[in-house]
């Protein structure tokens, strides 16, 4: 590869590291950013410190949050008996979207997948096991995993350890397109999965 300004090679390795981003798509980044005034490269660069000093992680729901406490968790209105279980905090954003939920989140931070290292002390299994011991309002427990199949693992894993604490257990309807993660659903499907939940023993 040409040898590039130091700057230049810097900011290709990092932007390489984003998903579904390749060096090349990374260096077209760094040829476009090089192209707009430096008070805008200041904005952008804040905008990611920023990212990383004011948001941290809601410690009841775990999802990103800049408040002490995540504003759903501080919600009184919100239903207590339902938990929906999700891998990462944007599917939130988009199970809030469908309108059809007024319960509490718990997110995983992921789905198993022992080969990429995710296993049940990394997904927040744990933390979620000692929520239900602790908050014996919650009646039903909505496992709203991707229809992957790391998912699917994941659910039956969920399912068999926590099925000692006495909950019941849904999972959404199908309908979803197999193999695709949550964020990929539409809000009316999603919205009637969600809806059509069906219960798991
Ligand atoms: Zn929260």
């Amino acid at each position: 590869m040409r040898r590039f300004p130091e700057p230049i090679t810097n900011l290709v390795a990092t932007f390489s590291r984003l998903p579904g981003v390749g060096p090349k798509t990374a260096l077209r980044y760094v040829y476009y950013l090089l192209k707009q005034p430096s008070h805008d490269l200041e904005v952008m660069a804040r905008a990611l410190t920023q990212l990383g000093e004011r948001i941290g992680t809601c410690p009841r729901c775990f999802t990103y949050t800049e408040l002490e406490t995540c504003f759903i968790c501080q919600d009184p209105k919100r239903d207590p008996s339902i938990l929906c279980v999700v891998e990462e905090s944007r599917d939130i954003s988009t199970i809030e979207a469908t309108g059809q939920y007024h319960g509490f989140y718990h997110v995983l931070g992921g789905s198993l997948n022992p080969i990429e290292g995710m296993t049940p002390d990394v997904i927040r299994y744990r933390e979620l096991e000692e929520r239900l011991k602790a908050e014996e309002g919650i009646k039903e427990i909505i496992l709203a995993l991707s229809p992957t199949n790391y998912g699917e693992t994941t659910i039956m894993f969920l399912q068999k350890q926590l099925a000692p604490l006495g909950r019941s257990f849904s999972r959404l309807a199908r309908g979803l397109p197999l193999g695709a993660t949550l964020e990929f659903a539409d809000e009316i499907t999603l919205g009637e999965a969600l809806s059509q939940r069906r219960s798991i023993q």
